[in-house]
């Protein structure tokens, strides 16, 4: 008796519920019968062959047996079905080429007799076309996938955590309501590792390992840019073709600005001090009490800081400096009592960014710089040239604004006691506050023999 393996597998674009499994099944089966074979089947479910790095375990075990004995050829619905990959005809054609044993073959489809050199040429010629239109399968469903991004539809897999196993599109409350609680306390200076406790003790894991988020997973969960509704394809966000974000059709958790800020917190913190103008607190809030310009921190030799008046613009006389550490003291002091006071008073900041009008002056001058330069009214160089000023303006005001809502986060929470607070603050966010209370700290020159004198420090307090 003959005994062949009955191979059935059945790819992404069936209907993944096996029955395509079973309706080859049957065919190979009848097929089989009319030669007089007994058919061992393999089965392989939902599984692509053209993908070359997945395996197709029971493919493989047929090969094995063939090659073994344990049967004595193969039958499929048809050539596509068992191979797509021009290497696998290769290695069953080696098989049926080095055999000892009579070999047959047979698909329902056409017949290729592969212990023939004219079958063999048949089926590599089909093979080759197969896998050809299969490439060109691929690319269409690249291609297909690009578009929906850009259309800001979902692509494919479970819903991430957040949203309905259901309906991605929509928030799934029991995990969408302690996240968003989470991106307000993470805004108002909770820990990552705070917070991640206290959803341990909550019982809330991730969906796909079933075990609690790491600090790690944690992080990657809040700066995801689906929070806020933005679609990533390939790692980008996607942008439409005035440089806009692409929205998606889902339900955000926050907004883009909240989302920004968050990513602003992080890039913070991986490169602590990057910014110059940015590592010391008051560097660019003390003005020289001689000439009036801005001062900038600058590290001494010792570690410690200096707020000095450079000479590096016209109208800077460079003559006068502060000892940082003193001025920051004082100034710190200045700004916890002025926060006690407005606590009382219950005084709440300004929770709308006073720059947006910029922002969207800048984006809208971006906008119109690519419209004139697709229509050609602008040269090419002159557009490079001038979209590169624009574009870092926007960055610098994004930024601006990150760090705003950041610290509009912290003051909403106005009954965090500032001076338990401060410590935990980002660099960004203290300067931020001292801003809030301060137009600027002028720095008057020098008396002789005084190391630091206090007097010399006028803070003028915003009205
Ligand atoms: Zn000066």
């Amino acid at each position: 008796m003959v005994r062949v393996g009955g191979y059935r597998r059945i790819s992404d674009d069936d209907t993944g519920t096996g029955d395509g499994v079973r309706t080859q099944g049957e065919d190979v089966d009848d097929l089989a019968a009319g030669h007089g074979w007994d058919v061992v089947p393999y089965e392989d479910n939902d599984l692509s062959a053209f993908k070359r790095n997945v395996r197709r375990p029971d493919f493989e075990r047929m090969l094995k047996d063939l090659k073994a004995g344990v049967i004595d050829g193969i039958t499929a619905l048809d050539l596509d079905r068992l191979i797509r990959q021009p290497r696998d005809l290769e290695r069953i054609i080696d098989i049926y080429e080095t055999s000892k044993r009579k070999l047959v073959f047979d698909t329902c489809t056409a017949s290729y007799d592969l212990t023939t050199p004219e079958g063999r040429f048949m089926a590599r010629l089909f093979v080759n076309i197969a896998n050809k239109s299969s490439a060109d399968t691929s690319r269409r469903i690249k291609r297909h996938q690009l578009d929906k991004a850009k259309r800001g539809e979902e692509g494919g897999g479970p819903a991430p955590f957040g949203w309905s196993p259901d309906d991605k599109s929509k928030l799934w409350p029991q995990e969408s309501t302690p996240l968003r609680k989470a991106i307000d306390d993470f805004l108002s200076n909770k820990r990552i590792a705070t917070i991640a406790r206290e959803w341990e003790a909550a019982g809330i894991v991730s969906r796909t390992t079933g075990k609690p988020f790491s600090q790690t997973n944690f992080s990657r969960l809040l700066t995801r840019p689906r929070n806020c509704g933005l679609r990533v394809h390939q790692g980008e966000i996607m942008r439409d073709e005035e440089g806009s974000y692409v929205r998606g059709v889902w339900e955000p958790i926050c907004t883009v600005e909240e989302w920004e800020a968050i990513c602003a917190v992080f890039e913070n913190r991986r490169q602590p001090g990057k910014d110059t103008a940015t590592k010391y607190l008051l560097s660019g809030i003390t003005r020289c009490g001689s000439c009036g310009e801005k001062m900038r921190g600058q590290k001494r030799k010792d570690g410690k800081h200096t707020y000095v008046c450079v000479a590096n613009k016209p109208g800077a006389c460079g003559k006068v400096s502060v000892v940082g550490e003193q001025t920051d003291d004082l100034i710190r002091q200045l700004v916890w009592r002025d926060a006690d006071n407005s606590v009382k008073a219950s005084a709440m900041p300004p929770t709308q960014w006073p720059d947006q009008a910029q922002l969207d002056a800048v984006e809208s001058d971006i906008a119109n710089l690519r419209t004139q330069w697709k229509a050609k009214e602008v040269s090419s160089s002159t557009f490079v040239f001038m979209i590169g000023e624009l574009e870092s303006q926007q960055t610098q005001l994004r930024h601006a604004r990150a760090l705003f809502t950041a610290e509009a986060a912290t003051a909403a929470n106005g009954t965090v006691n500032l001076r338990d607070a401060w410590k935990g603050m980002e660099i960004e966010q203290q300067r931020r506050v001292v801003r809030h209370t301060l137009s600027a700290v002028l720095i008057h020159p020098a008396r002789k023999g005084l190391r630091f004198d206090p007097l010399r420090v006028e803070p003028l307090i915003k009205k």
